[in-house]
């Protein structure tokens, strides 16, 4: 292998793969690091992502075999058992196989002319006066140093290589556990509809999940910041009303554990010849842990940051800073409103939720929210659905039950 490449790529998930590909296209030399054997394995993730997001990052249509199910609408499961079911008048959201996502992108990147070496662990980066210059890579036991002009960082949440480079990882109390299943033999699920459960009971710091595959299998989880994800899930598969009945005679054939970062994005994702990309930026939706087209839009300014800096042969941070200027102007104010709303959402007790689900139902909002098209900028939908005064009068309810609540 010969050890320089224009770019270096840590991490073959979706955002280093996303990356890869753009600069290959541009006709650069990319080597791709992946420290485990195969891509996309194992699998953490539901994969529940926006049409319209894959749509805006030219990804649609995917094969048909990684789309497993799409959505027309969400069942909310209120902390005391009241659903609200929300209708769109079309599918705006899928599922897909994440395994088969992460090696679709992987592929065409390699067509595109990255190099992917599987198995090979970045253990650390390589400095030389104040710049990344390289990494020092282990395959099979094996260590050697290999250079590029950038390295691009996708290492995900563990976030390890970015601390090299003095960079701050995700806020810690930030993160919270999720666990995942995937189970068989599930009853009565409406197939087109994903269901979402709140209460501090099930999964406090965050909420819990039923997206179905088929009329029979679905992935259930939930993400928390207190307590044992494992428990909570048992907890949630046996004692939710609702839920445990559709799953009485389910067969789990697949588990997951790994953790979700729900600060916002990382204050600085660049320095000296190193961008940071995808969830080792925390470049996530604080409001529901979704960090697939947040991570491949930005994977894509990183790879056109990058590629200037290539030809402008100015790897400074000075120059790299616009890669952080350029996702803020695309997500800042969105993730700004989301960032709130997580923070809204973590104090409301249960009690409030309850209420304002009441009041979401009573409203019979169904008939506002079904035009809804864009979920990914959600600060911007919250505007939209603003002006609507049904919406508005839920919104207000919200905002002040987040006020009256006792800190
Ligand atoms: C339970 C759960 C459910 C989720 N559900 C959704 C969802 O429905 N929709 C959604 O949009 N998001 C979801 N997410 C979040 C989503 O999974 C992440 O945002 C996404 O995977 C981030 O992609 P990434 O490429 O940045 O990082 P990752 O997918 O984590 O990829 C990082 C890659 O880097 C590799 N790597 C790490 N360190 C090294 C190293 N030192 N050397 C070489 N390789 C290395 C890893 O092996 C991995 O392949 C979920 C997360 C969890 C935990």
């Amino acid at each position: 292998m010969e050890n320089f490449s224009d770019v270096i790529v840590i991490g073959g998930g979706p955002s280093g793969s996303f990356s890869a590909l753009n600069l290959s296209k541009k006709g650069f030399n990319v080597k791709v690091f992946e420290e485990h054997s195969e891509i996309g394995v194992p699998c953490h993730c539901a994969g529940h992502i926006s049409i319209n997001g894959l749509k805006g990052i030219g990804l649609y249509p995917l094969p048909e075999n990684i789309i497993e199910n799409t959505f027309v609408g969400a069942k909310v499961h209120s902390p005391s058992g009241a659903v609200w079911t929300v209708r769109l008048s079309k599918p705006i959201t899928c599922t897909v196989n994440r395994t088969l996502f992460d090696k679709h992108i992987a592929e065409i990147a390699q067509e595109a002319g990255a190099q992917y070496n599987l198995g090979t662990r970045v253990e650390s980066l390589v400095f030389s006066k104040g710049f990344v210059e390289g990494v020092v890579i282990n395959q099979h036991g094996k260590t050697s140093i290999f250079f590029g002009k950038i390295v691009l960082d996708a290492e995900g949440i563990s976030a390890r290589l970015l601390k090299q480079a003095l960079l701050s990882p995700p806020k810690s109390d930030k993160i919270v556990r999720g666990v995942q299943i995937e189970v068989e033999n599930v009853k009565d699920v409406e197939k087109d509809v994903v269901e979402v459960i709140l209460g501090r009971n099930y999964a406090p710091g965050f909420y819990a999940w039923l997206i179905p595959k088929s009329d029979m299998e679905a992935k259930v989880g939930l993400a928390a910041n207190t307590g044992n994800p494992r428990t909570l899930l048992q907890k949630l598969m046996c004692k939710h009303p609702a839920i445990s009945a559709k799953l009485q005679t389910a067969k789990i054939i697949r588990e997951s554990y790994h953790p979700i970062t729900l600060g916002g994005p990382i204050p600085k994702a660049y320095t000296n010849g190193f961008l940071v990309v995808g969830d080792a930026a925390s470049q996530v939706k604080p409001t529901t842990g979704g960090g697939i087209i947040l991570g491949l839009n930005c994977a894509k300014i990183a790879a056109d940051v990058a590629a200037e800096a290539i030809y402008q042969n100015n790897f400074s941070a000075d120059f790299l800073c616009s890669y952080q200027r350029s996702f803020m102007k695309m997500f800042g104010f969105d993730l700004k409103i989301m960032l709130k709303v997580r923070d809204m959402l973590d104090k409301l007790r249960d009690k409030k939720l309850d209420s304002i689900i009441s009041v979401c139902k009573k409203l019979q909002l169904n008939d506002v929210l079904k035009d809804l098209k864009e979920v990914d900028f959600q600060g911007r939908t919250l505007l939209k659905l603003a002006q609507n005064s049904k919406t508005l009068m839920a919104l207000t309810f919200f905002f002040l039950n987040y006020l009256l609540e006792k800190p």
